[in-house]
């Protein structure tokens, strides 16, 4: 297998997907027919599932917050840690995962644009920002309240909900000379046009998984495998 070389000009921009957190013993969802954890997304990933059952989506997250908990970077978080720390601030990570993983790993210049299963925020979007929450509410009665009053949610991109720092996102797609594409379907909007976005601004782009995504034709390169099998020694940094 060929190593991906990034020269001393390149710009990286990274996105991961729930794919990379899969060896690390946390379940994608479409791998497994569009459930989640044994869970149809839309009856706990959607602004009318927390409307409708406060306490089945709660009851979701706070599972998804122990298993995170639980789970441990793998090698492919890992390399990417080790490819920021070479890169410096030519380097940027933006995952659609929840979970904390690459934080351990040792990243650093990453953003989290679905949110974080260790944070909370108010259900009535009053303007306060989100807090770190990491308990596990075995029932509702137990959630926390904002400051004003109103029911504390996940601090989680739903589906159909905005995601987080885009304006970010796309000033650091703009500079990329280099996209990473790891571990996700190509299914979820807008992430998957970033490699569209990408391509039209000149950069290469690679995509690193076991399958091939939804969006392959849009990479010049495909690295077939694991994540936390190929990912180690994969670099070359000029
Ligand atoms: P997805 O579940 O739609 O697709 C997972 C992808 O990972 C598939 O393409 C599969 O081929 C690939 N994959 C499986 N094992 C892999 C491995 N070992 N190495 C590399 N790739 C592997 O994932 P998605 O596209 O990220 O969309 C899921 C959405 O659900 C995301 O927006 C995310 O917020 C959320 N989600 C998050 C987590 C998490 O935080 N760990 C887990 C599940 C879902």
């Amino acid at each position: 297998m060929g190593k991906i070389n990034i020269k001393a000009s390149d710009r990286v921009f990274v996105l991961t997907g729930a794919g990379i957190s899969a060896e690390s013993g946390l379940p994608t969802f479409r791998a497994s027919d569009g459930l989640w954890a044994g869970h149809h997304v839309e009856d706990v990933c959607t602004p009318e599932a927390l409307e409708q059952n406060p306490e089945l989506v709660w009851q979701f997250y706070s599972e998804r917050r122990e298993q995170g908990a639980n789970a441990k970077p793998n090698p492919a978080h890992l390399a990417l840690a080790e490819l920021e720390a070479k890169l410096g601030d030519r380097f940027f990570l933006c995952t659609q995962n929840v979970d904390d993983l690459h934080e351990r790993a040792g990243s650093k210049r990453l953003i989290h644009m679905h949110g974080e299963l260790a944070k909370s925020r108010c259900s009535e979007e009053c303007g306060q920002p989100p807090i770190e929450d990491r308990r596990v509410y075995k029932n509702l009665s137990e959630v926390g309240r904002c400051s004003c009053g109103a029911r504390l949610r996940p601090h989680i991109v739903f589906f159909g909900e905005i995601p987080l720092d885009m304006g970010m996102i796309q000033r650091e797609i703009d500079q990329a000379t280099l996209m990473i594409v790891v571990g996700t379907s190509g299914s979820v909007y807008p992430a998957a046009n970033f490699v569209h976005w990408a391509r039209q601004n000149g950069a290469r782009t690679v995509y690193i998984g076991p399958e091939p995504p939804l969006n392959a034709s849009a990479f010049t390169n495909v690295v077939e495998g694991k994540a936390g099998e190929v990912m180690p020694g994969l670099f070359e940094v000029e």
